[in-house]
């Protein structure tokens, strides 16, 4: 991840040093502290009849890969309204949130450490349709999913078959 050089407050250089227990980027002039945090981001496992909506990713990380339907949570919208908001956007399709399956961390080479906020949704009817950065869209049988790219979503996927599908 790109670091800051000057203080988005003062515009003096930035410093490292210790501060608050941990080295971190510092403003000399006005005390402003560049804290850095994970990202947060939902991850939809978005069931009907045994199968999963999976997306084919339309961008990078991992173009071109069928995975789950993720994305990052916005200021001012809850994680369930994010996970929803972006099922919508990539697939065409509603959903209600039964079950948070889990919370996990990653260290990505694109947006360095990741949170996903990952949850079972019970789809409701209608016609999937490929959207937003999805390229294609499918139900695929839950016996018949193997790899989904991100190790976090595979994490999730098998909590969620063996607690709910085995
Ligand atoms: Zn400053």
């Amino acid at each position: 991840m790109d670091k800051y050089r000057y203080c988005p407050l003062c515009a003096s250089p930035l410093m490292w040093g210790m501060r608050y227990g941990r080295r971190r980027q510092y403003c000399p002039s006005c005390q402003f502290i560049n804290y850095e945090n994970p990202l947060p981001t939902t991850v939809a496992l978005a069931e009907t009849n045994r199968q999963i909506l999976l997306i084919k990713r339309g961008i990078e990380p991992l173009k071109g890969i069928w995975t789950l339907p993720s994305g990052f949570v916005e200021t001012g919208e809850t994680p369930e309204q994010a996970c929803l908001r972006e099922l919508k956007e990539e697939t065409n399709m509603d959903g209600v949130i039964k079950e948070l399956i889990g919370v996990f961390h990653s260290l990505t080479p694109m947006y360095g450490d990741i949170i996903s906020i990952v949850y079972y949704i019970k789809l409701s009817p209608g016609i999937p349709k490929a959207g937003d950065d999805a390229e294609g869209v499918a139900l695929v049988n839950i016996e018949e999913i193997d790899d989904l790219g991100f190790k976090s979503f595979n994490q999730a996927f098998s909590i969620f078959k063996q607690k709910y599908f085995s």
